[in-house]
């Protein structure tokens, strides 16, 4: 019997609509781009997928996967392409990724699946719903019968685009994210057995408008963690082949974006909409519990200083939570800098900020000398009022995954510079640094949750500190930007009328 055909490929970034920092070529290629063999050769086991972030994630899942068929399937890889969280992608990138992927496809002449790891929450410049035209364009190529499967994140705006009845949309189910390797080989054996008619999925869908985030979706916590408790439950039916559900990330610049959920069984359409149906009430249900609201810096400080105990026994861990680079944050909020220079000389702090220009500047100079300059403001001069420092260069380094760093130190501040936009959230980014989390009264991240679980042996006290940027909450519900009403920014009483729109069932 001739080997079945599955061609693979990753395209995979998180935009926030707010940043007007453009995503480039240069954030892929400082992250994640590689082609061809060189791909499948890092999806083996023992290698690593994606150097400095993750072991491994879902191509490596899918490849073992259809390696547990033994030799019936034949993997193309095509391409795989991942970027740290940033503003919108230029347009010509993202069609300079979209045409190699369908040229690769359509000179294979013909394959048997399709296997993508997408975002879900990519946004690029002048092209609205992005992904969901790549999806369309490579059902187009492959023709309808052929199934393909989409592992997102569960920060994904599901939109009409994304959504057929051949295309296996697969989510995470972990917040922080952990289980990369375990969706891609979930969604691979499904992908798998689908091209060998093992089963035969249908898919149901609905969509909220509802926006919500923000500390309370960990899926570890009340009340995420009893929904997906019966997700789990649902997939014990052997008829159950996937369930998810996306919390949607915030930022985003689709007029109809919100939570969504998405159910394939196997050829059972009726049991898929009951079970969307039902799920779609329990993420309905959640919808009161907004997130809390976080002092400004300034009131941030005082907390700080105010924990004597904490300091003493380790550190305070500062999240500046309108700046986080996880969810696209410029890396380049200068107000907590600000405060601490005016109002919290008395606390040793680590602190890092986003500058390339003012560590070309450092580069040439000495450790131990000096320096006057000017730091932040460039990027997003709107929201970013530059600071000038006056310290003494404690070191320049080169550390992989974060590229150039320059350290000055200011009176007990310590400010980290980055060239790129920085996912500061462990204590090592600071270690290789020389610099102490131990002997520190505040260590500043960029980081919603993840630094909790990284900083757990060093953190006393957890603070966030809401210093006015791209990823504030209450940011992301723009007044002028929704197509209908979405709560909480509206009163929604039932969310059905929504969604039958948006689904397209009524005009
Ligand atoms: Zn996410």
């Amino acid at each position: 019997m001739p080997r079945k055909r599955i061609a693979f490929a990753r395209i995979a970034q998180e935009s926030n609509a707010l940043s007007p920092v453009t995503s480039v070529l240069e954030d892929f290629e400082r992250t994640h781009l590689l082609y061809g063999e060189e791909l499948i050769e890092v999806c083996g086991p023992n290698k690593r997928e994606v150097k400095g972030f993750l072991k491994n994630a879902e191509l490596s899942g899918f490849v073992k996967a259809a390696r547990s068929f033994g030799d019936t399937f034949e993997l193309r890889p095509i391409f795989s392409a991942w970027a740290v969280p940033g503003g919108p992608l230029a347009r010509e990138v993202f069609e300079g990724f979209r045409d190699r992927l369908i040229e690769e496809l359509r000179s294979m002449g013909g394959v048997d699946g399709v296997f993508l790891s997408m975002h879900g929450a990519l946004c690029v410049r002048d092209l609205e719903d992005a992904e969901g035209r790549l999806i369309q364009s490579v059902r187009e190529v492959v023709g309808e019968s052929v199934p393909i499967t989409v592992t997102l994140d569960l920060h994904a705006n599901l939109t009409r685009r994304k959504v057929d009845g051949n295309t296996l949309l697969c989510a995470y189910r972990t917040n922080p994210h952990r289980d990369h390797f375990k969706v891609g080989q979930r969604a691979g054996r499904l992908l798998c057995q689908t091209v060998l008619g093992q089963v035969r999925p249908v898919t149901a869908w609905r969509t909220l408008p509802l926006i919500l985030g923000g500390g309370t979706t960990m899926d570890f916590l009340s009340p995420m963690r009893a929904i997906y408790g019966w997700m789990k439950r649902q997939e014990r039916d052997p008829r159950v082949l996937y369930v998810s559900l996306f919390n949607c990330h915030l930022w985003l610049d689709h007029e109809e974006m919100g939570w969504a959920v998405h159910v394939i069984t196997d050829g059972e359409p009726s049991l898929a909409e009951e079970i969307a149906e039902e799920l779609a009430e329990k993420a309905w249900a959640v919808r009161h519990q907004q997130p809390p609201t976080f002092p400004d810096a300034s009131e941030a400080i005082q907390q700080a200083r105010r924990a004597r105990l904490a300091r003493k026994l380790g550190t305070v861990c500062m999240s500046d939570a309108s700046d986080m680079v996880g969810a696209g944050g410029t890396g380049e909020n200068t107000a907590l800098l600000r405060a601490f220079l005016e109002e919290g000389t008395d606390l040793r702090t680590l602190l890092p900020l986003r500058d390339p220009w003012a560590i070309d500047a450092l580069w040439p100079r000495k450790p131990g000398e000096r320096v006057q300059l000017t730091v932040g403001g460039r990027l997003d001069p709107a929201r970013n009022a530059p600071i000038p420092i006056d310290g003494t260069l404690r070191c320049n380094v080169d550390v992989e995954g974060f590229g150039r760093i320059s350290v000055v130190d200011t009176g007990r501040l310590s400010l980290t510079l980055t060239e790129g936009a920085a996912m500061v959230m462990q204590p090592s980014f600071y270690r290789n640094l020389g610099l102490s989390p131990w002997r520190a009264d505040v260590v500043v991240v960029k980081s919603l949750f993840p630094f909790r679980l990284y900083f757990a042996l060093h953190n006393r006290k957890t603070i966030y500190a809401r210093t006015f940027g791209v990823t504030d909450f209450d940011a992301g519900l723009r007044e002028d930007h929704f197509s209908s009403p979405v709560w909480p920014k509206d009163p929604v009483d039932d969310w059905r009328p929504t969604d039958r729109r948006r689904r397209g069932i009524v005009p």
